[in-house]
């Protein structure tokens, strides 16, 4: 198959991939601050992560994805000042910083669910590593990377020649740019915290004794530990958001590599914002959609997958209604090739894939995940091409890195039903799956209350009027 070339930030160039072990690839992705609900832009950096995987696994690796939740440490500032993200929010609902943490989780999980993505191999928890992460800042603090203040254990990045080379600034850029310091017992601006002291006389609800005193690991810390811990050193591919490249990845770099010396990772990936009305969407720039807005709104978790599969992972999406009703459209139509082709008697089992076709295919998703193209190769094919079979066995084979459940399709026209029913028929076949068949049961009298029936078969669930 030919070679699927990526965008490293590192380097700032196109390069074909390469494993490290032959036919396994290891993935890291930055996960949620668990402090609230994520709003869509976040979700759309979750939506590309799983294109790679999925374009990876296409590709026939064994791939083993990792992702951190970060439950603890993370900041409202993200140089290491003002209060704990979490326990913030607690305070502000009355609830526990625990549970809280364990509700957006949940609430997490349930979002990218609808959305088709698919689960990390491994979810850890940064409070569920907290000895990992005292044994990294030991480590360091042997080698001589790290000092002491008054509010911490911090990294002297001076220490680290390379750092910043991620961003494609030297240290002495970097200075140059920084803003007016806000700690005056750092020694450089770039500094960045690995342990928080908590603060003198008051008691957080998460807090740890260590060597250094009682307190809370640095928000960057969980994602060295726990991915070397998972995935060894160096491993293949670590990717977030746009917003990590500045400080975030650099202090992940600067952690694992001079504490392992060696290289932390291949690969690194940034997917772009998506911003509304050209502004970076954001929960403090109050211009953050919910996934569940969009339900409220009559459409389909799937439909805004859809629609962030149209814009390619390094460009900007701007979020509108009008575009989201287009991907709804567009997801509905291709949908209806398959009920058609269904209806006349296709069978993908004896559908070919025409080699110009998977070919063309290929070149889109090997360029750099251009999944904008190959939905372009895809609908050119759809509207050409006749034979039923063909168009069921292809369609449902580059819906393996589409993630957009075509071959879930069954000939009844589900266009006609409402979002609200189509959603809950989801989540009673997710329920189902997951055998939990009392949530599946109690989903079926809601979809009954709504005036459907919900018939299994062996080809998925259909519904009747009652
Ligand atoms: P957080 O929960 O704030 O740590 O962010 C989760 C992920 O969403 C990170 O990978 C961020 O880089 C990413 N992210 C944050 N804001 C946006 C946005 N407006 N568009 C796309 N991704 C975003
Ligand atoms: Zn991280």
């Amino acid at each position: 198959m030919a070679t699927l070339k990526l965008f490293n930030t590192l380097g700032r160039r196109q390069e074909e991939f390469r494993p490290i072990r032959e036919n396994e690839v290891g993935i890291y992705t930055c996960g949620p601050t668990v402090y609230d609900y994520a709003h869509i832009g976040n979700l759309r950096t979750y939506i590309f992560e799983d294109i790679l995987r999925r374009v990876l696994e296409y590709h026939g690796y064994k791939v083993k994805h990792v992702m951190n939740i970060t439950d603890v440490g993370h900041l409202t500032s993200d140089a290491d000042e003002g209060e704990d993200k979490i326990e913030a929010s607690a305070r502000r609902s009355g609830k526990s910083a625990w549970e809280l943490a364990e509700m957006y989780t949940r609430a997490f999980f349930r979002d990218t669910e609808r959305l088709n993505i698919l689960r990390p191999h491994v979810v850890c928890k940064a409070t569920d590593h907290i000895a990992d992460q005292i044994a990294l800042i030991r480590k360091l603090e042997e080698k001589g990377y790290t000092y002491k203040t008054s509010d911490g254990i911090y990294f002297d990045v001076s220490k680290f020649p390379t750092y910043g080379e991620l961003v494609g600034q030297s240290l002495e850029e970097k200075k140059a740019g920084a803003r007016v310091e806000v700690n005056p017992e750092k020694r450089n601006p770039a500094d960045f915290a690995l342990w928080k002291f908590s603060p003198k006389g008051a008691k957080r609800q998460m807090e740890w004794d260590s060597p250094w005193g009682v307190g809370f690991p640095g928000w960057h810390i969980e994602c060295s530990a726990m991915s070397t811990k998972y995935l060894g050193q160096p491993f293949d591919m670590h990717c977030g958001g746009v917003d990590h490249i500045s400080t975030h990845h650099p202090n992940e770099i600067a952690q694992s590599e001079a504490a392992e010396g060696v290289k932390m990772a291949n690969f690194w990936l940034h997917g772009e914002f998506m911003t509304v009305e050209g502004r970076r969407m954001g929960k403090s720039e109050g211009n953050a959609y919910l996934l569940e807005d969009l339900i409220k709104r009559g459409y389909e978790p799937l439909a805004f997958r859809y629609l962030c599969l149209n814009t390619h992972y390094r460009v900007q999406l701007n979020f509108t209604w009008q575009a989201l009703e287009g991907a709804q459209t567009a997801l509905e139509r291709l949908r209806e090739h398959v009920r058609n082709a269904r209806a006349v008697g296709g069978d993908p089992a004896q559908g070919k894939i025409p080699p110009l076709v998977r070919e063309r295919f290929l070149e889109a998703i090997n360029d750099d995940l251009n999944i904008p193209q190959a939905l372009g190769v895809t609908w050119d094919f759809v509207r050409a091409h006749q034979n039923p079979s063909d168009k069921l066995a292809t369609l449902f084979d580059f819906d393996r890195v589409f993630g957009l459940k075509l071959s879930e399709v069954h000939s009844e026209p589900q266009g006609e039903l409402p979002a609200e029913v189509r959603e809950l028929v989801a989540q009673r076949e997710a329920a189902r799956k997951a055998k939990n068949f009392k949530e599946a049961d109690a989903l079926r009298a809601k979809i009954a209350k709504l005036g459907y029936e919900v018939i299994d078969t062996p080809q998925g669930p259909k519904l009747r009027r009652r």
